[in-house]
């Protein structure tokens, strides 16, 4: 994205955004609430709109050509706090619901895909539940293979650990840890550090709708560029 801004109403939510993120790169963006992080992701699948500066996925523009905007969405997963599953639908049926009706793939496919990436999350076991039958965790993991079932190019998580009880992050952050590992392009907003600083290469801090700090993780923790990023490390470290 080049010079970037998002306004909602006359609050400027997005001050001119360069990011540029390499193929099998992973970003992670922190920041205070309200700083900008989930709007920041959300322009990436035009969730929502930009008003100023270009955004360009996989090296398609973002416009409001739908046509393009459904295309590029192909391309970008995303995974939400809340895990927004169909709650009338199977695991099986969330999986195939998108592969069979956007991608047209033949429902016997889109069935073998889908059990293949929930065996990728570690619970081929659930495909008949219903969401409300899983825990947070499983959901989650169900989210994460749902989106992977439309064979992204790049996956976006706002926050996806942070409606789960403390015992189920780490089975949501190992699964994105492994999709790190296998070379998926990932942007992450999330306050956990341990897996920032084990799974991303480099580190952005957003402040005010302002990037303020992009860094590598060694030097993120142990040496900040900026007294804002220092001060809000202290308060979440
Ligand atoms: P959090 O950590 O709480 O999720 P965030 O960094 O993701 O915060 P955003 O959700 O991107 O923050 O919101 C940035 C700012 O834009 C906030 O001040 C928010 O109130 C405002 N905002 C977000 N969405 C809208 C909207 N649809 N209409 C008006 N203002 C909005
Ligand atoms: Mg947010």
């Amino acid at each position: 994205m080049v010079a970037v801004n998002k306004w909602f109403g006359a609050f400027h939510a997005l001050r001119d955004i360069d990011l540029t993120v390499a193929n099998g790169e992973k970003i992670v963006i922190c920041g205070p609430s309200g700083s900008g992080k989930s709007t920041l992701i959300r322009c990436v699948n035009r969730l929502e709109t930009h008003q100023g500066g270009k955004i360009f996925v996989e090296g398609k523009e973002l416009t409001s050509d739908l046509r393009r905007v459904e295309r590029i969405r192909r391309d970008v997963g995303m995974v939400f706090q809340h895990f927004n599953l169909f709650p009338h639908l199977t695991i099986l049926e969330n999986c195939v619901l998108a592969p069979v009706r956007v991608l047209k793939l033949a429902p016997e496919k889109a069935r073998s895909i889908a059990l293949h990436y929930l065996s990728k999350v570690h619970i081929p076991e659930q495909a008949d539940k219903y969401p409300g039958q899983l825990s947070g965790g499983q959901q989650q993991r169900v989210a994460i293979a749902r989106a992977l079932c439309m064979n992204p190019k790049i996956m976006l998580f706002d926050e996806p650990t942070s409606s789960l009880d403390p015992e189920m992050v780490k089975e949501v952050l190992d699964v994105m840890a492994e999709l790190a590992r296998e070379g998926m392009t990932m942007i992450c907003v999330t306050h956990e550090m341990g897996f920032a600083r084990r799974a991303a290469d480099r580190i952005i801090f957003m402040d005010a709708g302002a990037i303020v700090e992009v860094s590598r993780p060694a030097e993120f923790f142990d040496a900040p560029k900026h007294q804002r990023t220092r001060r809000f490390l202290d308060k979440i470290l």
